[in-house]
This record gives C-alpha cells, sequence and structure tokens, in this order.
C-alpha cells in the first residue's frame, strides 16, 4: 500500500499544486487533498487557530483538520521565497510552526524549507530533503523533482491559454488537456479580477465570485494568465521594486490590464486582515485613476461576508459597465 501525502486545498495549493503532486507520485506516493471548502471547514478553521490571522490562514487550518487523520504525512512547506529577492508573506514562514503549536495528534509534517531569495538551485535541495522521506535513491528524487517541474511548467501554459488555475488542475487530472477544449470565456465583456488565488479560486471563501460573473454575461481574467515576464515588466514600472512576491503578481497584471482595450474593469479583491493587500489594492486605483477611467471595484472578504452584499455590489458594477459603453 502507497503511503498517502496529504495536501490541503488552500494557500499556495492554487499556485503549485501540480509541482508538489507530480513530485510525490513520481515517488510512489498517493497524495491526497482535502475536501473543498466547506462551512464546516470553515468553521473549525476559524476555532483552532489564531485570532489575528487573516482568513486564508484560518481556512487553511480547516484544510488541515480535514485532512489529518487519513493520511500519513502532510506537506506544509515553509515558503520564504520563490523569486531572487523577493519574499513571501511572513505568513507562509511560520505556518508549519503555526499548525503544529494549534492541532494535537497531526501526522509527520513534511515541512521543507522553499528559500530562493539567493539561489534558484534552493528549490532542488528542498525537495531532496522531502524526497528522504520516501527513498534513500538520490537519482530516484531528481527525477521526481524534474517530474515535478514537467507538471508545473503545463499547468502554467495552461493557465496562459485562459483556463484558471482550478479549471487548470481539473484538467490535467483528468488527464484532457491540449485540443478541443476552450475556456469558458463567452461574456460580452471582460473583467480582471486580481486577488491572492487563495481568494478567487475557492469558490466558498469568494462566494463563487468567478461563477456569479460568468453567469451575468463577463468572460474572467487573472494575474495567473499572464506570462512571468509580463509581470515583471509591467510591476518594474513602479518607482520601487515590490519584494513581495504575490503582490507584485497583483500589480504587474493590474498594470498590464488596465492599458489594455480588452478590459471593461478590474475588481481587486482582498482579504480583512491582510496588510498586503490594503497597499495593493490602493496602489492600483491610484494607477488606474491616473492612466485610465476603467470601472474598479474593491471587495474585502472575511468569514462573515454575506453573500447577498457581494452578489448587489457585483451587479451594480456590471450594470454600470454596460450602461457606460451604451452611452459611448
Ligand atoms: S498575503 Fe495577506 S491574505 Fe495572504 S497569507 Fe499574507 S496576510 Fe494572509
Amino acid at each position: 500500500m502507497s503511503v498517502k501525502v496529504g495536501i490541503p486545498r488552500a494557500l499556495l495549493y492554487y499556485y503549485y499544486f501540480p509541482m508538489w503532486s507530480g513530485f510525490f507520485k513520481a515517488l510512489g506516493a498517493e497524495v491526497i487533498l482535502s475536501q473543498n471548502t466547506t462551512k464546516g471547514i470553515v468553521d473549525k478553521g476559524v476555532k483552532q487557530s489564531v485570532d489575528d490571522a487573516c482568513l486564508p490562514v484560518k481556512l487553511y487550518f480547516g484544510h488541515v483538520l480535514d485532512l489529518k487523520d487519513r493520511v500519513d504525512y502532510l506537506f506544509i512547506p515553509r515558503m520564504v521565497s520563490v523569486e531572487r529577492k523577493e519574499y513571501i508573506c511572513p505568513k507562509f514562514l511560520g505556518l508549519p510552526d503555526m499548525i503544529r503549536h494549534n492541532i494535537p495528534d497531526l501526522p509527520p509534517i513534511i515541512d521543507i524549507t522553499v528559500n530562493m531569495s539567493r539561489k534558484q538551485k534552493n528549490l532542488f535541495k528542498a525537495f531532496a530533503e522531502a524526497g528522504r522521506f520516501f527513498t534513500s535513491n538520490p537519482l530516484a528524487v531528481r527525477k521526481a523533482f524534474y517530474r515535478g517541474i514537467e507538471e508545473q511548467e503545463r499547468f502554467y501554459r495552461l493557465n496562459e491559454l485562459g483556463y484558471l488555475p482550478h479549471e487548470s488542475i481539473e484538467q490535467m487530472n483528468m488527464g484532457l488537456v491540449k485540443q478541443n477544449f476552450s475556456p469558458a470565456q463567452a461574456g460580452d465583456m471582460t473583467v480582471a479580477l486580481v486577488g491572492h488565488g487563495y481568494n478567487i479560486y475557492d469558490s466558498y471563501i469568494s462566494m463563487n465570485l468567478i461563477e456569479k460573473l460568468r453567469s451575468m454575461g463577463v468572460s474572467v481574467v487573472t494575474p495567473d494568465n499572464l506570462t512571468g515576464t509580463i509581470i515583471e515588466e509591467k510591476s518594474a514600472e513602479l518607482p520601487k521594486k515590490m519584494f513581495w512576491t504575490l503582490g507584485k503578481r497583483m500589480i504587474g497584471s493590474a498594470f498590464h490590464y488596465m492599458r489594455s482595450d480588452q478590459i471593461d474593469g478590474i475588481i481587486h479583491v482582498a482579504s480583512f486582515g491582510c496588510g498586503p493587500d490594503s497597499f495593493t489594492g490602493e496602489i492600483i486605483e491610484r494607477h488606474l485613476r491616473r492612466r485610465k477611467n476603467l470601472p474598479f471595484l474593491n471587495l474585502t472578504i472575511d468569514e462573515h461576508t454575506g453573500e447577498a452584499g457581494i452578489i448587489t455590489r457585483l451587479e451594480a458594477y456590471v450594470d454600470m459597465i454596460r450602461w457606460r459603453r451604451a452611452a459611448q
């Protein structure tokens, strides 16, 4: 029977799951995901986590609780940096410790440290450490690492074709990919949804924002549909380098979309209690006002956000774009 590795369906799952899953599967492990987010998962996460954590971190606790009794290991990497001279939010750095100290009776945690701020090859070192949980054969670990990289590359290509990350993961898992499948882009207008992947693609926590927009005839694009090169080029327009990688992705993509003739508006989605989100939203709004008069909507979500309020704001926003277009 293969060893079961649990991966919480939260936080950086929406960015790196294909790499993680490809790596563990290549080492013969079975990858077990937590369920899609439910009210029960949110409630358990809120109860078990520290009070001042942001919503996505509280939610992560709920996903760990959902997994912990059905796996042999939990994969909770300590993510410090994924780009040279840049950092991820400090909450990711302390994640394995927060989980260990707040949730009892956990299976062993694979808590490799990913820190690429100085050297890219530190990524391999981190995965070599994870590989030791499964084999003493360094060649097998290296092969598994490259398998993971290949999967991640496939994921990026699908996102760039127009799929959203949760759709790309679904396509890859079903083995369908490539031809005869086009992303759901059928609307008469297009809105750029700019926010952390773990907020906008989790349908429970975002209150199904993407599907709601699509049902109103709006096509949705996000930072994940852009290449790394575009994000780098556009975010470099800031007078000072943004050293938070996720914030840089949001700002770079917003700068790109606000210049595009294909985009009718920008929605920024922020988490209540998130420091980085408060200034990325502000920067985007200021630049938008200066450069182009595109409709902008800032949505802040937390565990108490009501669905009716979100729907009303979305409907008003979409109607306003339609009237504006008609008037022009
Ligand atoms: S960037 Fe914001 S939402 Fe994300 S983990 Fe950090 S504080 Fe939470």
